[in-house]
């Protein structure tokens, strides 16, 4: 069986890391995995702990039988390299286990800058989901668009059937329809600017965790704290 796995900052979970972890498990028919990072090697530092980030997937998972939440990245110490989890999954599963990293266009064409690319892509097939326009195979930097050549995959089966990984990995395109535009970054610039839209950028679970723990400010506008 494919394992997707889906790892990022979650800073906080919004509908968009959702709906493309449900549309990504509806079209591979297995569950996906999402792993919280504890220290993050690309970015700023996140704006909520690792404890609330990792308590805020659980909350949006929670009995949704295609999601599951994994904290192994924070249980490590030091930054959470995603070729170091592929490596701790493929002693757990099996060097020939099928196994596929779900990761958004951004992060993507980003991948050239992440910590041993090229291994990650000998350990992993990618499942790749537009958050844009743009194709997700257009406009990649000159040592991806090279290095992905002819591993375009036309549906999630043919990624599925190719069982193996090592020099045959795949790419798969989940281009989403309609796009699910929320990032994190706008869920935490609504909140500090005391914009109420933010709540319908989060699944409600985890509005009401947010307001609860008065992360990233919430709670501190005009009906909250007063400075004084
Ligand atoms: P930020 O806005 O702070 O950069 P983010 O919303 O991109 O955060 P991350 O936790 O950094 O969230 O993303 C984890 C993964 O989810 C990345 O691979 C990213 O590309 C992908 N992703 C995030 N939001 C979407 C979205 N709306 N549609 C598709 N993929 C997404």
């Amino acid at each position: 069986m494919l394992r997707l796995w889906y790892g990022g900052t979650f800073d906080p979970v919004h509908c968009g890391h959702l709906a493309i972890a449900r549309a990504a498990a509806d079209a591979f028919g297995v569950p996906v995995t999402l792993a919280p990072a504890a220290d993050p090697p690309h970015r700023a530092v996140p704006g909520a702990s690792a404890h609330h980030r990792a308590r805020m997937l659980d909350v949006a998972a929670a009995g949704d039988r295609r999601l599951r939440v994994d904290r192994r990245e924070l249980e490590r110490s030091g930054p959470s390299w995603t070729i170091d989890t592929l490596r701790e999954l493929r002693v757990l599963h099996g060097g020939d286990a099928p196994l596929a990293l779900l990761l958004g266009a951004d992060s993507f064409r980003s991948l050239p800058q992440w910590h041993q690319w090229r291994e990650i892509l000998s350990l992993a097939h990618l499942v790749v989901a537009s958050r844009g326009d743009e194709p997700v195979d257009r406009g990649l930097p000159p040592e991806l668009a090279a290095a992905t050549e002819g591993r375009w995959c036309d549906s999630p089966a043919a990624l599925a059937a190719a069982e193996k990984v090592a020099e045959e990995w795949k790419i798969s395109r989940e281009d989403q329809q309609p796009l699910h535009p929320q990032s994190a970054s706008a869920v935490r610039a609504a909140i500090a600017a005391g914009d109420p839209g933010w709540q319908g950028m989060v699944p409600p679970a985890v509005a009401g965790y947010i307001l609860r723990h008065g992360l990233y400010g919430a709670g501190q506008g005009a009906h909250g704290v007063t400075g004084t």
